[in-house]
């Protein structure tokens, strides 16, 4: 039953669809994460970026106020020699003490602040003294600086004169100019303060007052100061922008009156390009990490997939297939019988439909157990496969139906080929668990061709096909033809009809056969059995009208009036045994044995005179009302009887299992007696075996008086057939039990005109 071995032909089609994960999964996840990836990397460079525009502007920004503190300073510092009292007096002082002028005024501004040059100019605006670079030189070297330095004192002085205190700045003892300018072809700061006096004891003339000249030039020690003290890189001035290379930053630089004076260059810190590139690595590691995360997790769902995809189709195939055989089951025949007759409409060829059945399937079932069973059907479904073409369809519709679609069928023979194979293949005995079981196949099929039939009307004609097969006796194939609508409309009318007799009463009559004790040939009972003279049709033969009262729950009524018929008739019989036939289906119904008890309390009659004709499957059917049945019946002291024991089913070493008083030995076997050694051989092993369990055997259907002494031989207890009589009417029954023909039944001349019916019966039964 494992799903594992199955045939995996007919697979269903939802297989994992590989391309669409490819397309709807692996690509959009891999575009997304290389669009993510990518939006990373331009932020970064962008932030970068940014982060250098932000720093450029601030570097900028520091320089130029490095410029204007350092500006700024120049006029500090020099206060701290032009707000004296002394520088004052020794101004005033003729003549002036050059070498005090020099190291108050000159070389100390030089190597304490680096102020490059130091003039000294009185109220004239003549130049008295003049240091640079530390050094003390003449006067008349300021002639050399005047043109840039006089037009600032200018400002200065008009400044002084205005004598304004507000013109004083703040955190400045003394008024000021401090500007840019070109000096000796270099850029330089240039700052002029008056000396004046710092207690204020002193007091000059607004305007009056000698003016101190400082010059700082920005290219020299400036630059080197700057760039220690402000962290510039390479700090550089150059009076040409061209000459300045491209990495590095600018800064114009002005004077006064906004003429350029030429530029500030330093190589810029950047830290975005520092930061992008120490970021960028760990960025892409990171970017790889997530690209075989997202590898990792789309092999996880590729995985996932193939495995939904997998359960999915066992899903779809479980569906669609039958778990014990692993054939197509119901719903996947009628997909495949649809397409096979859309087929057939186009014209390629036509469609059969064969429905198969295997014959007393049920009784294996109840014998050997559903294990066995099971291993029943799984064998015959391989059988059929192996015997099909692989355009065939071998379906598994029902417990034990199968059903066979075949395509692209042009002759008729090609179906009564196969009908023949599965044929000869049945007869091969299946061998479950030990056990050589013979299980013949009925066939019933039907055909389609370019204009029909549809799906229904062929299923039906296989149907009825099939239930024709099974009528005829089974182990056998038909096919479909039109009259068999006629015989189903033929049973529907039995049906009615059965039902009409049953209720007006008049057409039924129950006969009683004789039965004989083979010893002696004495009258030991009497077998009912049941009479339809038809209004119209005349006699019909329960052969055919019980299996439908069977089918429709009409046995039921008929079975209980039959009983109280019998049960009655046998009142008027002293001694002798009445046999009844009882349907499997009456013995469902859990109030039967009560309700027969009761008959048998009404009527008189000893439950010990009663025997009940049961098949061997009834016997053993499931548990159940039907067992229990049974139970009480024997209880009571009915006796059972196993009929036409050896048909279909049989099972010789249950016998000593099974609780019944008698066996009748089926009729078929008989008739064989002196034809077949073989199946006299199984007749002698019956009553050898019903003797060694105390069972009673009787011989039905002895016609002949060879047949009569074979069985009389093989040690037969009682005899019935129509060698001695068919079923009498319940008057002749009397009258047979009147005449007291005791010992005379089995010998010639037990009733009258016996010689001109028994010719009659030779020929055939009634
Ligand atoms: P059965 O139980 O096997 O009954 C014996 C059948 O064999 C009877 O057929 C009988 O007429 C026939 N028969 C007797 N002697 C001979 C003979 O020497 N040669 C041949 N060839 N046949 C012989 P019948 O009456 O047609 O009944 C057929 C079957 O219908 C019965 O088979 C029984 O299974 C069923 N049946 C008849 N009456 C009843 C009934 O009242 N209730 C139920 N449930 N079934 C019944
Ligand atoms: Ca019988
Ligand atoms: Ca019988």
């Amino acid at each position: 039953m494992s799903f594992g071995s199955q045939p995996t032909r007919n697979v269903g089609p939802s297989e994992f669809n590989k391309r669409a994960f490819l397309l709807w999964r692996v690509l959009p996840t891999i575009l997304i994460a290389l669009a993510v990836s990518g939006a990373a990397f331009l932020l970064l460079e962008w932030s970068a970026r940014e982060a250098d525009r932000l720093s450029l502007e601030r570097q900028r920004r520091l320089f130029s106020l490095a410029v204007m503190d350092m500006t700024e300073n120049i006029a500090h510092q020099q206060e701290s020699v032009t707000v004296w009292d002394d520088s004052v007096l020794h101004l005033q002082e003729e003549p002036r003490d050059q070498e005090w002028l020099d190291a108050n005024m000159g070389s100390w501004l030089y190597s304490y602040f680096g102020i490059d040059a130091s003039y000294l100019l009185d109220p004239d605006d003549r130049a008295i003294f003049a240091s640079e670079q530390g050094r003390l030189l003449t006067p008349e070297v300021f002639a050399g600086v005047a043109a840039a330095v006089l037009p600032r004192v200018d400002r200065l002085r008009a400044v002084l004169r205005r004598d304004d205190p507000a013109d004083v700045p703040d955190r400045m003892d003394s008024a000021g100019v401090t500007d840019l300018a070109m000096v000796r072809g270099h850029p330089a700061i240039v700052s002029a303060k008056p000396v004046v006096s710092d207690t204020g004891d002193i007091v000059q003339t607004p305007g009056e007052q000698y003016v101190h000249v400082a010059v700082r030039y920005l290219d020299g020690s400036f630059l080197a100061e700057v760039q220690e003290r402000y962290l510039f890189n390479d700090l550089q001035f150059d009076a040409d922008v061209a000459n300045a290379p491209g990495a590095l930053q600018l800064y114009p630089l002005f004077d006064g009156s906004d003429a350029t004076l030429g530029y500030f260059t330093w190589r810029p810190v950047l830290p975005g390009a520092g930061v992008s590139r120490r970021i960028l690595p760990a960025l892409a590691v990171l970017c790889m990490l997530a690209f075989a995360g997202l590898g990792l997790f789309l092999w996880l769902l590729w995985r996932r997939s193939v495995a939904l995809g997998a359960t999915e189709a066992r899903m779809h195939y479980m569906a669609l297939h039958d778990a014990l055989t692993g054939l197509p089951n119901r719903a996947m025949f009628v997909e495949r019988v649809e397409s096979a007759l859309t087929r057939s409409a186009a014209g390629r060829g036509g469609t059969a439909l064969l429905y198969i059945d295997l014959d007393h399937f049920k009784q294996v079932n109840d014998t050997l157990g559903h294990p066995a069973g099971d291993q029943l059907i799984q064998e015959a479904g391989r059988r059929l496969q192996g015997l099909t073409r692989d355009t065939d369809t071998v379906a598994r519709v029902g417990g034990d139906e199968f059903a066979i679609v075949m395509t692209g069928v042009t002759e008729q023979a090609h179906v009564e080929r196969l009908c023949d194979r599965i044929g000869d293949s049945a007869r091969i005995p299946f061998d479950i668990e030990g056990n050589q079981i013979f299980m013949g196949m009925s066939i019933g099929y039907a055909m389609a061709g370019a204009d029909g039939p549809g799906l229904n009307e062929l299923v039906r004609r296989a149907d009825v096909a099939l239930y024709r097969a099974k009528s005829l006796g089974r182990s056998r194939h038909v096919v479909y033809e039109k009259d068999m609508d006629a015989l189903l409309q033929e049973r529907r009318r039995t049906e009615a009809d059965l039902r009409i007799a049953l209720r007006e009463g008049g057409q039924l009559q129950v006969c009683y056969q004789p039965i004989y004790a083979a010893r002696n040939g004495a009258l030991t009972g009497f077998e009912a059995l049941l009479r339809w003279q038809h209004p119209e049709l005349g006699p019909i033969s329960p052969e055919v009208f019980i299996p439908i009262a069977e089918e429709t729950g009409l046995i039921e009524p008929l079975g209980a009036w039959v009983m109280r018929e019998a049960c009655t008739a046998a009142g008027g019989w002293p001694d002798l045994v009445i046999s009844v036939n009882v349907s499997a289906i009456e013995l469902r119904d859990p109030d039967y044995a009560g309700r027969l008890a009761d008959l048998l309390r009404e009527t008189g009659l000893a439950p010990e005179r009663l025997e009940l004709e049961l098949t061997e499957s009834t016997m053993i059917e499931a548990p159940g009302a039907h067992m229990q049945n049974l139970r009480s019946l024997r209880g009571m002291g009915v006796r059972l009887v196993i009929d036409d024991f050896g048909t279909g089913f049989s099972c010789l070493g249950r016998l000593q299992s099974l609780e019944v008083d008698r066996i009748k030995i089926d009729r078929s076997f008989i008739h064989a007696l002196g034809r077949s050694s073989s199946d006299e051989a199984i007749v002698r092993a019956i009553i050898d075996l019903a003797h060694a369990t105390i069972l009673e055997t009787t011989a039905e259907g002895v016609e002949t008086e060879e047949q009569r002494a074979r069985i009389r031989a093989l040690g037969c207890d009682s005899l019935q057939g129509f060698l001695f009589s068919e079923a009498l009417s319940h008057r002749d029954a009397d009258a047979l039990v009147a005449a007291g023909t005791r010992g005379a039944g089995p010998e010639p001349g037990a009733t009258d005109s016996r010689a001109a019916r028994e010719a009659d019966n030779l020929a055939g039964p009634g």
